[in-house]
C-alpha cells in the first residue's frame, strides 16, 4: 500500500519500521541483563470467590523496570524473551519468586490461597519443566496444591505432547488452568483429556458483557460447559459491578479484575489484605467516614 502513495510516504514508513526494530534490539540486549541487574519484579493481582468477597488466590504478573526505558509491558518483552530463549531462565525466576513469596505469606498467617504463575508455551515445551517446578516447590517448602500454572491454548498445538507434560505437572499436585480461554484455536474435544482445574474466561468476552448479547451468550456457554466437564471458571478483566453481577448469576466460580483490585507489588498487596480483613466486602468503594 505504501508504495502507491509515493516515495516520501514509503521512506517515512521504512524509517518507522527501522525505529521499531532498533527498539526491539535494544530491549532484547537490555533484557539479557535484566535478571542479574534485579530489574524484574512481580506484581500480584487478587483472585476472589464468585461473590467477590473471599480471597482465593493471587496471579503473579511479571514487571520489568529498566533504568532508561522505564516500565516495559510484558506484552512487549515476553515475546522477545521467547524468541531469544531467555524466557526459560526468566520463567524459572518468576516461578521461584512467586512460590517463595506465597510461602512467606502463608507463614505470616494470610488465609490459605493459591499463587497462579503464567507459563509461556516455550517454557511449557522445555523438557525439564516438571523438574524445574518440583525443585522450585521443594526449595521454597511450599506444598504443590498451592501452585496453579496458567497455560494458554497455544500449548495445545501438539496435543499428545501437551497431554504428557500436563499429566507430569498434574502428578506433582499443582493445578493447571487454561488462560485467555476462547481466544485460541484449541479443539474442544481436548478439554476433557487435559487434566485442567480451571478455565480462565478471556477478558475480551467480559469487557462488553453489558452491551453485547453475543458476548453474554459465549460467557454463559463457557460456564455451562465448564460445569459439565467439572472444571472451575474464573473471569478475568472484571472491571464493573454489572459485569461481576452477571458473572455471579451465571455461576462463574471466581473473579479477577480492577473491580476488585489492580495488580500491585508484594508490600502493597500485604496492606490490601490487612486493610480488608475486617471488611464484609472488597474495599473498592471508599468507606464513608464514621
Ligand atoms: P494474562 O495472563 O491474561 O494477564 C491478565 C492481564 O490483564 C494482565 O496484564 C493484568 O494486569 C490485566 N488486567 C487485570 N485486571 C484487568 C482489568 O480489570 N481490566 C483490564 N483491562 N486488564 C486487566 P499484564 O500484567 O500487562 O500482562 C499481560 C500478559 O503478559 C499476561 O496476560 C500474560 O500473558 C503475560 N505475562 C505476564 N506475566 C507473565 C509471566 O510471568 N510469564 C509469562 N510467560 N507471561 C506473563
Ligand atoms: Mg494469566
Ligand atoms: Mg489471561
Ligand atoms: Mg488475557
Amino acid at each position: 500500500r505504501a508504495k502507491h502513495e509515493g516515495k516520501a510516504t514509503w521512506r517515512f514508513f521504512a524509517a518507522g519500521m527501522q525505529q521499531r526494530s532498533a527498539r526491539q534490539l535494544q530491549l532484547e540486549s537490555a533484557l539479557r541483563r535484566a535478571l542479574e541487574r534485579n530489574e524484574l519484579l512481580l506484581h500480584y493481582q487478587p483472585q476472589l470467590d464468585g461473590n467477590g468477597e473471599q480471597l482465593v488466590g493471587v496471579e503473579a504478573l511479571l514487571r520489568w523496570k529498566h533504568p532508561e526505558f522505564g516500565f516495559v509491558s510484558p506484552a512487549e518483552f515476553i515475546p522477545l524473551a521467547e524468541t531469544s530463549g531467555q524466557i526459560v531462565a526468566i520463567g524459572e525466576w518468576v516461578l521461584r519468586t512467586a512460590v517463595a513469596q506465597l510461602k512467606a505469606w502463608i507463614d505470616a498467617g494470610v488465609p490459605p490461597m493459591v499463587v497462579a504463575v503464567n507459563l509461556s508455551a516455550v517454557q511449557f515445551r522445555h523438557v525439564g519443566l516438571p523438574n524445574v517446578v518440583a525443585r522450585a516447590l521443594s526449595d521454597a517448602g511450599l506444598p504443590a496444591q498451592y501452585l496453579e500454572l496458567e497455560l494458554t491454548e497455544s500449548v495445545t498445538a501438539n496435543p499428545s505432547a501437551a497431554i504428557a507434560t500436563m499429566d507430569a505437572l498434574h502428578a506433582l499436585g499443582v493445578r493447571l488452568s487454561l488462560d485467555d480461554f476462547g481466544t485460541g484455536y484449541s479443539s474442544l474435544s481436548y478439554l476433557k483429556r487435559f487434566p485442567l482445574h480451571t478455565l480462565k474466561i478471556d477478558q475480551s468476552f467480559v469487557r462488553d458483557i453489558d452491551t453485547d448479547p453475543d458476548d453474554r451468550a459465549i460467557v454463559q456457554a463457557i460456564i455451562q460447559m465448564a460445569r459439565a466437564l467439572n472444571l472451575k471458571t474464573i473471569a478475568e478483566g472484571v472491571e464493573t459491578d454489572a459485569q461481576h453481577q452477571f458473572l455471579r448469576r451465571e455461576g462463574c466460580d471466581m473473579m479477577q479484575g480492577y473491580r476488585f483490585c489492580r495488580p500491585m507489588d508484594a508490600a502493597a498487596l500485604e496492606m490490601w489484605i490487612a486493610g480488608r480483613e475486617p471488611l464484609p466486602s472488597p474495599n473498592v468503594v471508599p468507606m464513608i467516614a464514621a
